[in-house]
């Protein structure tokens, strides 16, 4: 999944444990890579209709909801943008033409998805790059293996991926740092977590500088740029791995006010932690006493 992956268990069997985790990742892996040419999401895109395993059936079909859910702003079908950016590996990060976005922007669209009991076609030559949520599943999954084998306490970390399996072996709370998206070697707050996914979208994450601008890769499935929307970074808190790893994306997307008005929309579907590019921190009510930082922070209420 092309970041670096830390899985911390405690416990008798903690090794088999992490091991079993390992296996796991790398068997999504295998399934989802848009490299991978024996990959199910490579013959998907290749030939448009495919037969598929229950993870990707349910994979792409969270990645429909969530699609809904937030008006657009999260869409898998934004694969022939981030391809034309160059976010794929062994390609070069490049602005492309004004043309070349109007193109890829063409197959753009979840309405082209159509999902059937054990297989999915993609409509007016689309196709789809699970990149925003497969982390989620990844972490969700390895957290159901990490209980099978009777794990009270780990921590798994994703990328920006991460899940509190119970609390810490002294029975406190986990402390999951949140990135200064300027410098993210430092943290601008921690958040205290017990059975949680805490997962962080920003523009830092991944990007190039062309002609002094900068180009991330979270794109504005609207205008094939990347999104633009005044804040530097999403995490979301959620015991919904999937739900948190999409909706960190989409809310980068959407900008502060449609992100605060999905919340109050939705009143205890996830929780967030907001970095503007001001610099202001915006924390969702739940998180009041949980968040801590050193800098004064504003709550969005329900
Ligand atoms: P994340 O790190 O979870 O925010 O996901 C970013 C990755 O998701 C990118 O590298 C792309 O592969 C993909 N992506 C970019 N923009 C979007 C979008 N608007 N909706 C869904 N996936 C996206
Ligand atoms: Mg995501």
């Amino acid at each position: 999944m092309d970041t670096v992956m830390t899985i911390t268990a405690y416990g008798a069997d903690s090794k088999k444990a992490v091991k079993a985790c390992e296996d796991e990742i790398n068997r999504l892996d295998a399934l989802l890579s848009l490299q991978n040419k024996n990959s199910e999401i490579y013959r998907l895109n290749r030939n448009k209709t495919a037969e598929a395993s229950v993870d990707t059936l349910t994979l792409i079909s969270r990645s429909v909801d969530a699609n809904m859910l937030t008006d657009g702003a999260f869409d898998i079908t934004i694969e022939p943008l981030v391809r034309a950016w160059g976010f794929y590996t062994g390609l070069e990060n490049r602005v492309p033409s004004k043309q070349e976005i109007e193109t890829a922007l063409l197959p753009v669209g979840s309405q082209n998805i159509e999902i059937s009991q054990n297989s999915v076609r993609l409509l007016n030559g689309a196709c789809v790059d699970l990149g925003g949520i497969a982390k989620g599943y990844a972490s969700a999954k390895s957290a159901e293996l990490l209980e099978d084998y009777g794990i009270e306490s780990a921590i798994v970390s994703l990328g920006g991926n991460v899940r509190a399996v119970g609390a810490k072996p002294d029975g406190t709370l986990w402390s999951v740092a949140i990135a200064d998206p300027d410098d993210p070697s430092k943290q601008i707050g921690t958040l205290k977590a017990k059975d949680l996914a805490v997962v962080t979208s920003g523009g830092y994450q991944r990007y190039f500088e062309e002609n002094g601008e900068i180009y991330h890769h979270i794109i504005n499935p609207k205008t094939g740029y990347p999104a633009k929307s005044g804040l530097k970074s999403v995490t979301i808190a959620s015991e919904d791995d999937c739900l948190a790893d999409a909706l960190s994306t989409a809310l980068f997307v959407m900008g502060r006010e449609k992100a605060e008005a999905l919340y109050k929309k939705n009143p205890g579907l996830f929780d967030a932690v907001l970095v503007t590019d001001d610099n202001k921190i915006l924390v969702t009510d739940n998180l009041r006493d949980s968040f801590s930082c050193k800098t004064n922070f504003e709550v969005i209420t329900p």
